[in-house]
């Protein structure tokens, strides 16, 4: 599903194919969950293939590995470089671009010594979450700060995702909203979250969340549309029942929410500000005006 016999892959300073590419088996990531990583998506664009704020990812990526004392010596240029010269080699424009920095063998629990830049793409043209989701919050809480550098993209932050999304699916959700350690809503198991209300928009502030490039994208079109948005610290109660809702994130990007805990959000999607923003935020990523919005903001509001 990810790859086939000809797809091309990056490994250890090489483009070779993914089917001959192979991993140690006494690395510290594989063992620890001790690597960072990144998600990114190229756009087929009237200017060709552009991959969508590369900088900012390639920047995340840069500092998620100093976060953790992983040593990792590619400039962002470089990553860039390279990521365009991967999707040429296996021809791909709509692409969901995985790299992936893992440090070598080794079993202590100290910080690593060597990393190896791995860069993957697959084809991908939709959001993957589909559909307005039904959503519950989780029984799981987002790590505490206290306990990891949550800012930081890290593999082994993800298990406390994959208990959370499992937890929902097995409940006949869609997926899991999580809360902080203070019982405020943090985000959702690989996205962040956005609540409409009386015309205005609010997002958990930063703290205990990992400030998503999208939900800054998103406040960028807010403000462009003059569309009032809050980052601040909200309970579960302030968000259920609002007038509408999304998740955003890089893979999914802007995805509605039909409800939370069984309670419905009360606007029609098509006419709320949110879908205005899902609108906007497609114009955006293959690079066209979202002007053709901004009187449609007083409607909606
Ligand atoms: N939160 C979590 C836990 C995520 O995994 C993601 C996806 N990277 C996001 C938020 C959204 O981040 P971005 O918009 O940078 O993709």
């Amino acid at each position: 599903m990810y790859y086939n016999d000809s797809t091309i892959v990056y490994y250890n300073g090489k483009f070779l194919k993914a089917s001959e590419a192979n991993t140690d088996l006494y690395g510290q990531s594989l063992h620890y969950g001790y690597s960072v990583f990144e998600g990114i998506k190229s756009y087929e664009t009237n200017e060709g293939t552009q991959i969508f704020k590369a900088q900012e990812h390639y920047d995340r990526l840069r500092r998620s590995a100093e976060l953790l004392h992983i040593p990792f010596e590619y400039s962002t240029q470089e990553l860039i470089d390279l990521t365009y010269e991967l999707l040429e080699r296996n021809q791909f424009t709509n692409a969901y671009i995985r790299p992936l920095v893992v440090c070598s063998p080794n079993m202590s629990l100290s910080k690593g010594k060597e990393s190896h830049l791995i860069l993957l793409a697959w084809e991908w043209s939709n959001g993957y979450l589909g559909d307005k989701m039904k959503v519950m919050t989780s029984t799981f809480q987002r790590p505490n700060p206290q306990a990891f550098l949550i800012e930081a993209k890290v593999g082994g932050h993800y298990v406390n995702s994959i208990l959370a999304c499992q937890e929902a699916k097995d409940n006949g959700y869609d997926e899991a909203i999580l809360l902080d350690e203070k019982g405020y809503v943090a985000e959702s198991s690989g996205a962040n979250i956005f609540y409409e209300k009386g015309g205005e928009l609010f997002t958990p502030a930063k703290g205990s969340i990992l400030p998503g490039i999208t939900r800054s994208v998103v406040i960028d079109i807010c403000k462009e549309l003059e569309i009032p948005v809050h980052e601040k610290f909200f309970t579960p109660e302030e968000m259920r029942g609002a007038d509408a809702a999304f998740f955003c994130g890089t893979a999914a990007e802007i995805v509605a929410l039909d409800s939370m805990d069984n309670v419905r959000f009360a606007k029609e999607w098509d006419e709320s500000l949110c879908s205005l923003i899902q609108n906007a935020y497609k114009n955006r990523v293959v690079g066209k005006s979202i002007n053709e919005f901004k009187n449609k903001v007083e409607e909606n509001a």
